[in-house]
């Protein structure tokens, strides 16, 4: 069980993350957030790399990196505005974005399955970088994390690290990564992690972290919970995005739970999702009972599917 938190949650990153979300950014970092749109073909070269993220490619290609415009809007939930089935044809999600929800679903101080980290040496690597948006074949420094879930993960530095700042990285991210479930963390054979100010991003039985992007999720508390998204991508879509119960649950739900899954409803809808389910399931304290009312009003059905299929949640659990 999971070492409960006596001390109010609010007083944590919460009023940081007020702070810092703007709704621009919020939503251009989620148009941004990719997750699975990279495809990767069975051809080594850079051209038969399909982007299927096109929200991602024409926010970052027209408009550069990410800026923080406007005040905060619909970050929060807005009952007034949420689902009331068969009100009208088309519900309003009650989110933008999941991540944002709240900061303190999963925290820094939560348990983390990871158990010990090797470097092993420098290697020829295929790895995505958003920074070239595309697949780039370099030397990279390797590091075997190992989790005591019986999981493995070979993370893959970028040599614009050096070996010591390399380390610094890989141990970061390898315990970050051990934060998330087996459950999510089951298709991760491999993390690329470089620099630059681009978003995170999960599928390719990877996880992709750009370092300055970083900055941005640990300072708003939300760094946990991107990595929760990117790794539904990873270890889940394969298996249940097209699948006919999912399918199902979501025309049953009619509404859902963000803007951003109603508008990728194939790519990012149980991304999107699942993090909310997972504060009600296994996090309930850390969720006001607003939030919870919410979720359980917008995808419950959603729910009920995840209930079927969720299974292996060490060390939430
Ligand atoms: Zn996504």
């Amino acid at each position: 069980m999971r070492n409960v938190l006596v001390s109010p949650q609010s007083n944590r990153s919460r009023s940081v993350t007020r702070t810092y979300m703007t709704f621009g950014f919020a939503l251009s970092v989620l148009i941004a957030c990719g997750g699975g749109g990279v495809e990767v073909t069975n051809s080594d070269t850079a051209s038969d790399v399909t982007t299927t993220d096109e929200s991602f490619s024409t926010s970052t290609a027209t408009t550069g990196d990410i800026t923080m415009d406007g005040p905060i809007l619909g970050s929060g939930p807005t009952l007034d505005s949420g689902p009331i089935l068969g009100s009208g044809p088309i519900p309003a999600p009650p989110f933008a974005g999941t991540i944002f929800l709240d900061p303190d679903i999963i925290t820094a101080d939560d348990p983390s399955a990871f158990e010990s980290i090797a470097y092993d040496g420098i290697a020829l690597k295929r790895m995505f970088d958003r920074r070239a948006n595309a697949f780039i074949s370099l030397d990279a420094h390797i590091f075997q994390a190992l989790y005591d879930d019986g999981l493995s993960i070979e993370l893959q530095v970028n040599t614009e690290f050096s070996k010591t700042e390399a380390s610094t990285e890989a141990d970061r991210y390898a315990r970050l990564f051990g934060q998330l479930p087996t459950l999510l963390r089951r298709d991760v054979d491999t993390s690329w992690i470089h620099r630059g100010v681009k978003p995170w991003g999960g599928g390719n039985r990877n996880l992709l972290v750009h370092t300055g992007q970083a900055e941005f999720y640990f300072s708003s508390g939300i760094a946990e919970e991107t990595l929760i998204h990117e790794a539904c991508h990873t270890s889940l879509d394969a298996n249940y995005a097209a699948a006919p119960g999912w399918i199902a649950a979501q025309q049953a739900d009619v509404n859902f739970i963000s803007t951003y899954a109603r508008d990728y409803p194939t790519r990012e809808d149980i991304a999107e999702s699942f993090l909310p389910y997972m504060a009600l399931r296994y996090r309930r304290e850390a969720i006001s009972d607003e939030y919870a009312t919410t979720i359980e009003n917008t995808i419950p059905n959603r729910i009920q599917f995840f209930d079927s299929i969720v299974k292996d949640m060490y060390p939430l659990e």
